[in-house]
This record gives C-alpha cells, sequence and structure tokens, in this order.
C-alpha cells in the first residue's frame, strides 16, 4: 500500500523544536512546515495537513468500554488522532471534528509520564495500545515513533505495548530491542470485505505477509475481527483469513484473537450513507443495544462468533479468544463460558500476556475497566 504525504505539517509553537518534527523534516523533505502561535488558528477541515501540537490530556485512559458489556480492561496511550485510510464503519468519522492528521510533538513528556506511572504501580500488569484513535503504524515511515516507543517497553515487568494496524507498515521494527514486549497486532476480515470496506489498507494477504516477518524478529502477534460482518459467503470468507494465518504464523506466538460483530452508534449511520454511498454494511438485520448502539441481531451474533471460536480451535484450541463487547449470556452461547469463569475478561487478557510472554508473573493484574464512555462508541473505537 502507499502512503501520500501531507502537502503540508502545521505545528504548534511549543513544539515547534521536538525531535518528532526533526524526523519529519528529515523523512518529508518536500513537505513546506509551518509554524503557528495557537493551535485555534489550524485548518479546521484540511484532510491534507499533518498537524503537530503539544499534548495537554490525561496520558493513558481506559478502552472506552460500557457498563453493560464485558470490557478487557486495556489502556489507551495517546501519540496521535484521525486515520486516513477511510474505512466506511470506522467510528472516527462521528467522533472527531477535525479532518487532518494530529500528532503529538511532546513525546519525551508523554513518554516520562509513562513510565511514571507504570514504576508507580509496579504489581499493576498493563496492557496498552496505541491503535484506537488511529492507526498505530499508519504514519510510522515517517514518524519512526515505533523505534522510540517499543525500546521504552523492553524491560518492563509490568507492561506489555500492542501496536494495531491495516497497513503492512513494519520496516521500522526490524532489529529493534523489543525485548518480546510489543504485540503486533492485525485488524483482519474476508478478502470480500477489505475490498469494498476498506479499500485503502494493506491487503489481507498483505497484512498476513507482514505479521509473518514481524513474527520472524521474535515480536509476539494478535489478530482482531472487528467488526466481523455478515455478507454473502461469510463462512467461507472468514474461514480463508484464518487458514491463511495458520499457514503463515505459529500459533504459538499469538497472544490472543478478539471478535467482534459489527455495531454502530445511530449517529454513524447518516455519515457513513453520505461518505459511503455504495456500502451495504448497514443494511442488516440490527437492534438497539443497551449501550445505545445498532447490532445484529443476537442470533447473527451468536452464529458468526460460534464459527469464528470453532474454526480457531480446530487450529489451535489452547489460543485466548475473546469478544469484543459482548454480554455473559452471549459468551456463554458462542464460546460456551463466561470470562467470570476464569476471573473475568481482564483477567483471562492478564494471563494470556503472562503465560505467552512470560511478563509480569508477580503482577497482580490489570487496572479495571473504568466503564467509560466518551461520545462515539463503546469497545471498538478506532481501529479495532
Ligand atoms: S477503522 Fe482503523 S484503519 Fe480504518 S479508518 Fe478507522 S482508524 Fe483508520
Amino acid at each position: 500500500m502507499r502512503l501520500s504525504p501531507p502537502k503540508k505539517i502545521i505545528v504548534e509553537r511549543n513544539v515547534a523544536n521536538s525531535s518528532l518534527l526533526e524526523q519529519l523534516k528529515k523523512t518529508l523533505p518536500q513537505v513546506p512546515v509551518e509554524v503557528l502561535n495557537h493551535r485555534k488558528d489550524f485548518p479546521k477541515d484540511d484532510p491534507d495537513v499533518l498537524e503537530i501540537i503539544s499534548f495537554k490530556g490525561r496520558l493513558l485512559k481506559s478502552c472506552p468500554g460500557t457498563r453493560h458489556y464485558l470490557c478487557c480492561g486495556y489502556q489507551i496511550l495517546h501519540f496521535g488522532v484521525q486515520c486516513t485510510l477511510n474505512c466506511t464503519y470506522c467510528i472516527l468519522q462521528a467522533y472527531l471534528n477535525q479532518a487532518g492528521l494530529r500528532l503529538f510533538g511532546n513525546e519525551e513528556e508523554i513518554f516520562s509520564a509513562l513510565l511514571e506511572e507504570l514504576n508507580r504501580n509496579p504489581q499493576t500488569l498493563y496492557r496498552i495500545g496505541t491503535g484506537e484513535y488511529t492507526d498505530s503504524l499508519l504514519l510510522d515511515p515517517w514518524t519512526r515513533f515505533s523505534r522510540r516507543i517499543v525500546p521504552l517497553f523492553a524491560r518492563r515487568p509490568n507492561a506489555v505495548l500492542e501496536l494495531k494496524t491495516k497497513t503492512n507498515f513494519v520496516e521500522n521494527l526490524q532489529g529493534l530491542d523489543h525485548g518480546g514486549r510489543t504485540l503486533v497486532g492485525w485488524s483482519l476480515n474476508t478478502r470480500s470485505v477489505q475490498i469494498s470496506e476498506e479499500p485503502r489498507t494493506a491487503s489481507i494477504k498483505q497484512r498476513i505477509d507482514a505479521a509473518q516477518r514481524v513474527s520472524g524478529w521474535g515480536y509476539f502477534l494478535s489478530f482482531h475481527f472487528d467488526p466481523l460482518i455478515e455478507h454473502k459467503n461469510w463462512r467461507q470468507g472468514y474461514e480463508e483469513t484464518l487458514d491463511r494465518i495458520f499457514q503463515a504464523v505459529d500459533p504459538g506466538r499469538i497472544v490472543w484473537i478478539s471478535l467482534g460483530a459489527f455495531r454502530f452508534m445511530p449517529q454513524l449511520k447518516p455519515i457513513v450513507q453520505r461518505r459511503h454511498p455504495r456500502t451495504r454494511i448497514l443494511y442488516g438485520e440490527f437492534i438497539r443495544g443497551l449501550d445505545q448502539k445498532m447490532r445484529y441481531f443476537r442470533d447473527i451474533r451468536v452464529e458468526l462468533y460460534s464459527f469464528m471460536w470453532e474454526t480457531i480451535r480446530k487450529a489451535d484450541p489452547q489460543l485466548c479468544v475473546y469478544l469484543c463487547m459482548e454480554s455473559e449470556d452471549i459468551w456463554r452461547e458462542a464460546l460456551g463460558f463466561s470470562p467470570e469463569q476464569r476471573g473475568g475478561l481482564p483477567q483471562m487478557l492478564d494471563d494470556a500476556v503472562k503465560t505467552k510472554m512470560s511478563v509480569g508473573l508477580q503482577c497482580i493484574r490489570s487496572n479495571p475497566c473504568q466503564g467509560e464512555t466518551p461520545p462515539g462508541d463503546g469497545g471498538s473505537f478506532g481501529c479495532v
């Protein structure tokens, strides 16, 4: 896949000397840079501008779960917002009021606050991801952000990093001292969904090839089938993608696979209809869930999950599979157990980290879910 450079980089003055901007000047020497004093002067609706600002908000945020469904207790580290991959179903379309990509230039400050937080709670196991408000690796060829963040986690006894992507931009990961503490995760789908709903992303083959490469460099892997979409020949399509995964990589390197049936906030519908008039994904059989999102009818969700669960179990019965934002009774019906029987969903995922990645054996557990619901989605937010 190709990445088109921005037509301009606009920088907030207080991060004009940042190492991020220095890096961008090297990788994008042809792109003009403009420094502005105030963020309010930045253009709001120019998708071709790359903005660099200083981040002032809360460093780590709980994954935007809701109290109505079981949440995984994941923490999100912000390094930027917005994405140009333009998937038809992306919640960011309804959530963000700016069109351009935005990165945070005060990286050193963010990293030192992160390390302080990890040091303050040595008995807490942190599962941290960067791919909720953007794609973790989309801009990596320009920013080389992975080269700075991955080594930070290499010696952490109580944290793992997950980089989630729909790209195949993995070059910068080669040769890094990752210490076995980084998982590289791909959001996957059937080939036909990729072509119709994610046309700007890397193909399924390119993503799995990239997974194979990073696995060869010693990284752990994760895969996210989210959104699972009911469409013509979906069984055959999902089986084909799963087969490709298990032919390409050793299941022992996969820490978890998540499943999440397509769901959306009602306010996303007119936006998708306007921006992607050809898509058919909104016209299935939906009901409004307890969190007010539109979800497939229960029978459809159970069928999707059961099929995926059975297919994955044929390849590796021990693999950690979890449902994103589903109720306990759906878990029982589709997978035959509920996370509560295994100590809760955060504990299940902590156990997968401890067993596969040999991390944090002395840690107690991850942060409990805060049950936050920002405007927009719960669970599946940006990329996954
Ligand atoms: S779903 Fe993910 S990859 Fe697709 S546009 Fe949204 S953030 Fe980007």
